[in-house]
This record gives C-alpha cells, structure tokens and sequence, in this order.
C-alpha cells in the first residue's frame, strides 16, 4: 500500500496533467486549470477515508461538514432561494457528519468497496454533477469529472503497484493484490450500496448529457413531493 505523500504526488500528477491537458484541447479556459486540477488530487487521496485512522478521514470529517453543505447549497439554488430556508439546510446538512460519521465507522474497512473500480466511476460522475449548473457549461463538467475519475484510478493503480515487490530479479506478490481495482467485494450489502449508487448517478450523469440539470430534475422532485 503506497503512504500518503505518494498518493499525494500521485494525486497532484493526474490532477495537473490532465487540466492542463483539457486546456490544451479548449475544454476548459485558463482560469479553471486549478478548479479541474484539485478536483485530480482529491481523487488522489480520497479511497483512503475508508482508513480509520487516516489523514483523509480526518480531513473529511474535520471540514467536510463545512464545505460539503456549502458546496451543496451552491449547487441547488432553490435550496438557498429563501434565507432561512438556505441555513436551515445547511445546518442539517452539517450535522449529517454525526450520521455519515457512525456510518463509516459501522461499516467501512480499509481496501474495502472505497478501493474498487466501481468507486473510481461514482468519484468522477459526482465531480461532473457538481462541477456547473449551466449546461453550456459541459465540457467543464466533462473536464472536473474526467480529472476526478482519473485521479482516483492513480490511487487504486499505485496501491495495487506496492502490493508486488521487485527484488531484484525476484517479484513477490503480497495478498493485497487485486483488492484495489476489484469490482465487486467479499460483502454484498456492500456491493449493492456502490453498484446501485453507481447507477443512479450514471443516469444522472446521462441525462447531464442531455441538457437535464441536477436542479432541474430537485425542481421536479419538489413539486411532485408539493402535490404538484
Ligand atoms: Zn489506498
């Protein structure tokens, strides 16, 4: 298993290459270089918040539950469209952390469905469904999510890269091969939860394609749940 800073380097790699790379083919303007290129490094470290006691963990329940409500709010206008409304649903957004957070605990394990190919594609699909609001704007959305995406793959990749020692002429192969690009796990409740999220997003991210916005489809749910 690489450590931290390797994931880190890594991170920083696919996140620079690649902005620089949807620069370079006009996906993106200049100044969103750095937006496309952090999006790369949190891709980077995020599979290790399935660690109790990592440096990712820490950082994402230390100021997650700040800047995920904040992120949120920005992103479905209509949940900030009233002021009150707005810190209403940021304050229960943030106190999700206390739910999210025995949740982890519960239920995740080091190299478990956090380190899986399945957990790649949902990282990259919730980076271009946060990316922009505006559909004009895909090829940004495309950029954020394909950053995302590749980053994440780069920590399954060198995890998967120091679980074979080379020495000399010798390779030893140590168990923890073939744990982090997996598709499937050993616990199928698991399983279910990512292949399903998977799915749902996937059709989010589709119907992105199609001109249909998350707000658009919040827009729609509300007014169902309104009664019309
Ligand atoms: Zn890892």
């Amino acid at each position: 298993m690489a450590d931290y800073k390797t994931h880190l380097q890594g991170g920083i790699t696919a996140g620079v290459v690649i902005a620089l790379g949807c620069a370079w083919f006009e996906l993106i303007p200049l100044p969103r270089i750095p937006f496309v290129a952090l999006a790369g490094i949190v891709g980077g470290i995020a599979p290790d918040i399935d660690s109790n006691a990592s440096r990712p963990r820490r950082i994402l329940f230390n100021y997650g539950n700040v800047i995920i409500p904040s992120i949120i709010l920005w992103r479905i206008p209509a949940l900030r469209s009233d002021p009150q409304i707005g810190v209403i649903c940021w304050v229960v957004l943030a106190l999700m952390r206390y739910p999210v957070e025995w949740l982890f605990a519960k239920h995740t394990v080091h190299r478990g469905m956090f380190h899986s190919t399945p957990a790649a594609l949902i990282f990259g699909c919730l980076c271009f469904l946060l990316a922009d609001w505006r559909t004009e704007r895909l090829s940004h959305q495309v950029a954020l999510g394909l950053s995302g995406g590749i980053g994440y793959f780069v920590h399954l990749s060198l995890d998967e890269l120091w679980s074979v020692d080379f020495e000399g002429r010798k390779i030893r192969v140590k168990k923890s091969l073939g744990t982090a690009l997996k598709l499937i796990g050993p616990v199928p409740l698991h399983n279910v939860a990512t292949w399903g999220t998977l799915t749902l997003l996937l059709g989010l991210v589709w119907r992105g394609f199609n001109g249909v916005t998350v707000e658009m489809i919040f827009e729609q749910l509300r007014s169902v749940a309104l009664g019309g």
